[in-house]
């Protein structure tokens, strides 16, 4: 797959930890250093804050997807390469699935949950075929990355739906999980329900 746009999804929040927005910078230098365009939902702070103004320093593109009421209530990053200014959160959410070929979540609250998750369900259902990278600074995805290998052992997902997802502990480390993310095709929405021959 050729990846030249890459959806950032990644918290809001300015109360974290000094190591996230530290990972969050780091993700935004690792791909603009390796030409990748960043798309991400437009906020200026927390770590969407972070991973744009450190992609933007080293030079790369950041276009943000951000829904008119937040961009009103200055949330909105000011100096990005494009703002897309959209009328509500559903146009936003597949804009950024849209846009990107791959997408890469740092850590996050309820809105990067959904993110992801919708990401996911679209992956399962054939519908987006591109890698999804969890970048699991401080193990903070770890208990999410367990939750969805309790759902496969329980067969609400097949074993085969756990390739959707690849888990990096550095931002360093996305360029090589894009690269060697296992092939997802259309077709296997044929195995999106889970059957009794795959477990
Ligand atoms: P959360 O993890 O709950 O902070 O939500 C962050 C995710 O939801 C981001 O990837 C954004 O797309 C979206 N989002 C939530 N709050 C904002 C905000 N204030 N400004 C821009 N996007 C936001």
């Amino acid at each position: 797959m050729n990846i030249k746009q890459v959806t950032v999804y990644a918290s809001s929040s300015r109360a974290l930890d000094p190591v996230y927005y530290d990972a969050a910078r780091r993700l935004g230098k690792t791909l603009a250093d390796a030409r990748l365009d960043i798309i991400f939902g437009g906020g200026g702070v927390g770590l969407m804050g972070a991973v744009a103004d450190a992609a933007l320093e080293a030079g790369g593109e950041v276009h943000g997807i951000i829904p008119d009421f937040l961009a009103d209530i200055e949330h909105g990053h000011k100096n990005l390469t494009s703002m897309d200014v959209v009328s509500d959160m559903r146009i936003r959410k597949e804009r950024l699935l849209e846009r990107g070929q791959a997408v890469v979540t740092l850590p996050g609250g309820c809105g990067t949950f959904e993110e992801l998750f919708e990401a996911m369900t679209m992956k399962r259902l054939g519908q987006y075929l591109g890698p999804i990278v969890l970048v699991n600074t401080n193990g903070y995805y770890e208990r999410c990355v367990d939750f969805l290998e309790h759902s496969v052992s329980e067969r609400f997902m097949s074993r085969l739906h756990a390739d959707m997802w690849q888990v990096v502990d550095q931002p360093e480390d996305v360029l090589d999980a894009l690269a060697n993310a296992p092939e997802w095709r259309a077709e296997f929405l044929s195995f999106s329900s889970v059957a009794a021959e795959h477990d």
